[in-house]
């Protein structure tokens, strides 16, 4: 598996710190499923599966699907599995702790971003009303008059995207990951990561981690 020494992986990050990037490349890379547990559970729904069927009944009762099946659910794609890379998941100790129960895990990659560079990044999001293009004025250099670099679109910004909205997403997830981090970290399985470097080096920064 490209000579990683570590495969069964846990992804945790805030929203923008790149996670979803790291995890699809990884993931390509090296071979390994990239399972997040929404697309587990769309997946499932889905095709109608047992597991799915359940799931459903709860979401149809505008109910949260409740851990223990979307553990079942997790657990049916890892058991036996080489290798992995869970990204969204788990997102608390209860959680955590019945992962233990389904399958050891060799490193929890923690892509960190710090509050104010979160907000920076995801606030510049703009989506083009035209193409449907999504553009970042920051990453792309462009300014805040600038029109769809593809069709010349109008560029506008989702009301997810306003900052009062990121912050939120930001401050829960702080909240809600903090004492997963200090469980991983504790297991000695806790990987620091800093995102706020290219996409390019912090790739590099995961590889040298999983291989180590
Ligand atoms: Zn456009």
């Amino acid at each position: 598996m490209g000579g990683a020494a570590k495969t069964r992986i846990v992804l945790l990050g805030p929203p923008g710190a790149g996670k979803g990037t790291q995890a699809k490349r990884l993931a390509s890379e090296l071979g390994l499923p990239h399972l997040s547990s929404g697309d587990i559970l769309r997946a499932e729904v889905g095709r109608q599966s047992p597991l799915g069927i359940r799931a459903q009944s709860y979401m149809d009762r505008g109910e949260l699907v409740p851990d223990a099946l979307i553990i079942e659910m997790i657990a049916s794609r890892i058991e036996g599995a080489e290798g992995f890379i869970l990204d969204g998941f788990p997102r608390t100790v209860a959680q955590a702790e019945a992962l233990e129960g389904v399958a050891s895990i060799d490193v929890v990659l923690n892509i960190m971003l710090e509050r104010g560079e979160v907000i920076r990044r995801l606030t510049a999001r703009r989506v083009c009303s035209d193409c449907g293009a999504i553009r970042n004025l920051a990453s792309e250099g462009l300014d805040e008059s600038a029109s769809c670099p593809s069709c010349g679109g109008t560029l506008s910004q989702r009301d997810d995207d306003r900052q009062e909205v990121i912050e939120h997403r930001f401050d829960v997830y702080t909240e809600q990951t903090a004492p997963l981090v200090s469980f991983y970290r504790e297991r000695r399985l806790l990987a620091d990561i800093d995102g706020s470097r290219p996409s390019d080096e912090v790739h590099a920064a995961v590889l040298r981690e999983l291989t180590q």
